[in-house]
């Protein structure tokens, strides 16, 4: 629908007493990590990919982290966080998470070991999920300070951080 369209429907439901709104906006908090190969180039091309992605927009994109590794031996992790707007739902928002880890040629060799590009799904609205596949906020985010705080660096103030409003 153009946008005329759209706002010729809207004036109209608004004639006859309706209350119509756009398609609803949601916004999400996403880490990033890496600590294989060209850690800081690949966080910055992740976040071009969420950039030009057609159903996401970048609200905003922390500084680059340096961080040592949880698990076994292995090289500094590089972190950071991005706040995005989506119309996508949060299982969609995962599995597109995960195409870009898959284009950054993510292995999952072994249970806490290095890799290429992690994306985890922090924060999806006020949304708490429990899903086989999904569990947001995720569980693990307030115990790891290589998330919280490039979060705090970019989370809109008394937005996604806070506890919902009463309506
Ligand atoms: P990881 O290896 O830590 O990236 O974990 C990936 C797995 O965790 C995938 O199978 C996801 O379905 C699952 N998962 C559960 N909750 C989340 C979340 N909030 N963000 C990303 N992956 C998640």
């Amino acid at each position: 629908m153009s946008s005329e369209d759209q706002e010729r429907l809207e004036s109209q439901c608004s004639r006859e007493g309706l209350q119509v709104s756009r398609a609803h906006l949601h916004r999400a908090a996403i880490a990033l990590g890496s600590n294989l190969g060209d850690s800081a180039a690949t966080l910055r091309a992740a976040c071009d990919r969420l950039r030009e992605h057609p159903a996401i927009a970048l609200q905003s994109c922390s500084s680059l982290y340096r961080t040592p590794a949880i698990g076994p031996p292995q090289p500094d992790y590089v972190n950071a966080c991005a706040v995005v707007e989506t119309e996508l739902g949060a299982i969609a928002l995962l599995e597109e998470l995960q195409a870009i880890e898959q284009a950054f040629g993510r292995q999952r060799l072994e249970h806490w070991g290095p890799r290429t590009l992690d994306l985890d799904l922090l924060l999806y609205d006020h949304e708490m999920i429990h899903h086989p596949r999904l569990q947001v906020p995720h569980p693990h985010m307030t115990e790891r300070g290589f998330v919280l705080l490039p979060l705090a660096e970019i989370a809109p103030p008394g937005c996604i951080l806070s506890p919902r409003k009463a309506s």
